[in-house]
């Protein structure tokens, strides 16, 4: 079909390819048992406290929830050491990611990040009219600063930090990033994607909150769907100074976070000791995971998220088909133009095994043929 009715900036965007849906696979393949290890999810579910609010919640459906979701902003408040006022909470950190190019990207404006990265600031970039200004990450697969501190121009609006980076889960520390807030000029403000923060073991590690009550005009991104568990429910949010907010509110919808998913929020922050316990697993099992890839000979990057960049040495299209008929979901990073990298989200104990051995076994059959 012809699209000339179409908005013109929508006519460029492609449609976001998310990891296949398990019932999908399922469908398709005829298998039981599918481990999906494509979309960074929880491998452990959500809270058991969170899910017993949602159900709780589920009973008030016919009401409208409260509009900016107060009580969320005020537990995030006290647990960040910001004002209440200063958190958007959205349905999903991508909805918060759309609604900052929204309130901020005018044609014509300049929007810089590295890649390969998170698929969503390009889309939001170019649905906006912006042009999208890409820097390749360094030979390390981390944000290349100085040559985002170079590529700066008049016309520069945002610039969007994927720390930890989505795919390549590393990290820029050692001060980099305060270092280079210090040096941008005044017109740039800086969004700080950082839905996989909770993961980070480093203890030097500067972050969002930190940058906002230092005053520096950053927006921080979070999201409720990789630690806690909800990325099903859909819950994001972002905070930054009060100035740096007003626009971001103009542009949301009011009732945008549902009630159910208010509810398993609110409930998942309280569970400190959940928490803790995913995270813990995570460190445990990316250990284990990165090991045992690695005696394979294949090349992992060091990870500071709940999932693995890997060079699998060979095609991985090709690998990730054969892994999804033994019922293994992984993300090949082809998409990002990598034809043998995959992103592997760590799963649980059980599941990893079963990856490993079907990796084994996949591999094993590659050497005979
Ligand atoms: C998963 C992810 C998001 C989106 O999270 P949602 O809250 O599920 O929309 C945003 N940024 C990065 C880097 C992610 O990996």
């Amino acid at each position: 079909m012809s699209n000339e009715k179409w908005r013109k900036n929508v006519a460029q965007l492609k449609p976001y390819i998310p990891g296949k849906a398990i019932e999908e696979v399922r469908r398709e393949l005829g298998l039981e048992e599918i481990i999906r290890l494509a979309s960074n999810e929880n491998p452990s579910g959500p809270s058991p406290k969170a899910v017993e609010a949602m159900q709780k919640a589920i009973f008030d459906s016919q009401l409208y929830p409260e509009s900016t979701s107060r009580e969320l902003r005020e537990k995030l408040g006290s647990m960040h050491n910001i004002h209440p006022d200063q958190f958007l909470i959205g349905n999903g950190a991508d909805n918060v990611i759309t609604l900052i190019g929204t309130a901020y990207i005018n044609p014509g404006d300049e929007v810089i990040y590295c890649t390969p990265t998170f698929p969503a600031y390009r889309t939001i970039t170019l649905l906006m009219g912006g042009t999208p200004i890409e820097v390749p990450l360094q030979y390390d697969y981390t944000y290349d600063l100085d040559k985002i501190l170079e590529v700066i121009t008049e016309k520069t609006k945002l610039i969007f930090i994927c720390n930890p980076n989505n795919p390549t889960g590393t990290i820029l520390k050692e001060g980099k990033l305060k270092s280079f807030l210090g040096k941008l000029p005044l017109h740039v403000i800086v969004v700080l994607d950082e839905a996989y923060v909770e993961f980070i073991e480093e203890k030097d590690y500067d972050d969002g909150p930190n940058f906002v009550k230092d005053g520096f005009p950053v927006i921080f991104v979070r999201t409720f769907s990789k630690l806690y568990g909800l990325a099903g429910t859909r819950v994001g949010y972002c905070a930054a100074s009060p100035e740096l907010m007003e626009p971001i509110r103009a542009v949301r919808e009011p009732f945008a976070v549902n009630r159910i998913a208010h509810a398993g929020a609110l409930a998942a922050l309280d569970d400190e000791k959940y928490k803790h316990k995913i995270i813990e697993e995570n460190r445990v099992e990316k250990g284990k995971l990165t090991k045992k890839l690695q005696s394979f000979g294949l090349d992992v990057t060091e990870s500071h998220t709940n999932f693995l960049f890997v060079d699998m040495r060979g095609d991985v299209l090709e690998m990730a088909n054969s892994l999804m008929q033994e019922g293994i979901l992984i993300r090949p990073c082809t998409a990002w133009g990598l034809p043998s990298h995959a992103r592997i989200t760590i799963g649980t104990e059980e599941q990893n095994k079963r990856f490993i051995s079907a990796l084994k076994k996949i591999r094993k059959k590659q050497t005979t043929t």
